[in-house]
């Protein structure tokens, strides 16, 4: 039987708590084998451009998923000049790992945007897609709009945590605290690089 491989992209910039719960209950209530972290390169559907080098991000990623036996990065994306698009990842993905069962994970309002992806339908054909709930996002929007595509999206309900990145790099600049927010080695590492100051 195939792999079941999660695959959660995202800016990770930084990567939080709220990141490694959706992955891990992803892994546990679709039963997947492993999740592998996807860090972008350049921005992907983002109003606003990413704050920290690819590298740096990479690396917070690999630092927030070691003690994870399940958990992955992939340099996929980092390593990519340009936009990257999810229906090119997963078509990297497929080829890479032809045994793999896809399962593309993301939070209610990355699922919001699905449709003005690039591709859409060959997207859909490559994965299966998993909706995580998340404060602030109403997922019952997406399921009203796109009736065609709930085969193959699931939604997923996870423990409420109203975390963003962007809430942490505007504490880091504010001289906020982020304890909590972020694995304690994600912390040091923006401290030690001087990263969103
Ligand atoms: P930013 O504020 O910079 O957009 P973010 O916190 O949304 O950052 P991303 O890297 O954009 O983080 O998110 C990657 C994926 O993780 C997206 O699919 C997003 O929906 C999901 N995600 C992020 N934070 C949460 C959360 N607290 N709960 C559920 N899903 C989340
Ligand atoms: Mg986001």
């Amino acid at each position: 039987m195939g792999r079941r491989l999660g695959v959660m992209g995202g800016t990770f910039d930084p990567i939080h708590f709220g990141h490694l719960v959706t992955a891990e209950e992803a892994l546990a209530q679709f039963e997947l084998d492993e999740v592998v972290f996807i860090p972008t390169g350049q921005p992907w559907m983002k109003e606003h451009p990413v704050a920290a080098p690819g590298e740096d991000r990479y690396l917070m990623t690999v630092i927030a998923t070691a003690s994870n036996p399940r958990f992955s990065v992939s340099r996929l994306e980092v390593e990519r000049e340009g936009s990257t698009y999810t229906v090119d990842t997963l078509r990297a993905l497929a080829a890479e790992r032809p045994d793999a069962e896809l399962f593309f994970v993301t939070g209610a309002d990355a699922m919001l945007e699905i449709l003005h992806w690039k591709d859409p339908e060959e997207v859909l054909s490559l994965a299966h897609f998993i909706a995580a709930t998340r404060p602030g996002y109403d997922i019952a929007v997406f399921e009203a709009g796109a009736p065609a595509q709930n085969a193959r999206v699931s939604v997923m309900s996870i423990p409420a945590l109203a975390i963003s990145s962007t809430d942490i790099r505007r504490r880091v600049k504010g001289g906020r605290p982020i304890r909590y927010l972020v694995p304690e080695g994600v912390k040091s590492y923006i401290e030690k690089a001087g990263l969103y100051r």
